[in-house]
């Protein structure tokens, strides 16, 4: 069994990274973010009524599947994967990300979602809360302008968005998003000190899926002793 972790701020590639990683070498890829998210839409559709949210959340309200390319959140039986990337999503979720209730029931989750097989898990406290003794730790950064080109291209499908009042919005919004996740007093973005930095600034996305599979082709060499 092996599990690897990539950690790191809101853009740097991380999902598209895993994904890629997870279909190449035949691991179960996580999505973390996706279950704090899910989280975000029950607290919008609660209209941000703390007491009603931790009732809900006791109730056991969302369900979570893992598929190998997909991460799916279903509440109360209807899925809403495609509500997770809206705007009141991007906004909220580091708000509710930080409340010690939520992250608790993640955290559990998780540990079950991994189960027996080999996987491939990417949040912000992965490495450091979630699974420190994953057998691979990855923290991926990139400049802040570049992560949010990324992500704004990713959104809209255009080419050079950068002088735009939404290329704006989205830097903003990953600026804020990173502030309040490293800043929040439980389970803070953060490097696990094991963790190998990949900055992908300039790092090609094929170099930084090759590094990682390489790294795990090392790892799977010694679990099987040659
Ligand atoms: O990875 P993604 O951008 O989808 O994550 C959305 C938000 O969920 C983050 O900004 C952070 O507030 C929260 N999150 C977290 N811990 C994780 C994964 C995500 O706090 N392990």
């Amino acid at each position: 069994m092996m599990i690897v972790v990539i950690d790191g701020p809101a853009g740097a590639g991380k999902s598209s990274t895993a994904q890629a990683v997870a279909r190449r070498a035949g691991l179960d890829y996580i999505d973390s973010g996706a279950m704090y998210r899910g989280f975000t839409v029950l607290f919008n559709e609660l209209r941000h009524d703390k007491e009603a949210f931790f009732d809900a959340i006791e109730q056991e309200r969302l369900y979570f599947e893992f598929d190998r390319d997909v991460s799916r959140v279903f509440l109360d039986g209807r899925e809403i994967t495609d509500q997770l990337r809206d705007p009141e999503v991007n906004n909220q979720v580091s708000v509710v990300a930080a409340m010690p209730q939520v992250r608790e029931q993640i955290t559990r989750e998780l540990r079950k979602a991994v189960g027996n097989s080999d996987c491939i898990a990417e949040g912000r406290d992965l490495g450091t809360v979630v699974f420190p003794n994953a057998e691979l730790k990855f923290f991926l950064t990139a400049d802040l302008e570049e992560r949010a080109r990324r992500r704004h291209l990713e959104m809209a499908g255009k080419d050079e968005p950068s002088d735009s009042e939404e290329f704006q919005g989205v830097l903003e919004n990953l600026q804020q998003r990173d502030s309040i996740d490293s800043s929040r007093k439980e389970a803070p973005l953060q490097k696990a000190e094991d963790a190998i930095e990949l900055d992908t600034t300039s790092l090609s996305f094929d170099r930084q899926v090759a590094r990682i599979i390489e790294a795990i082709e090392r790892v799977r060499a010694y679990q099987s002793g040659s």
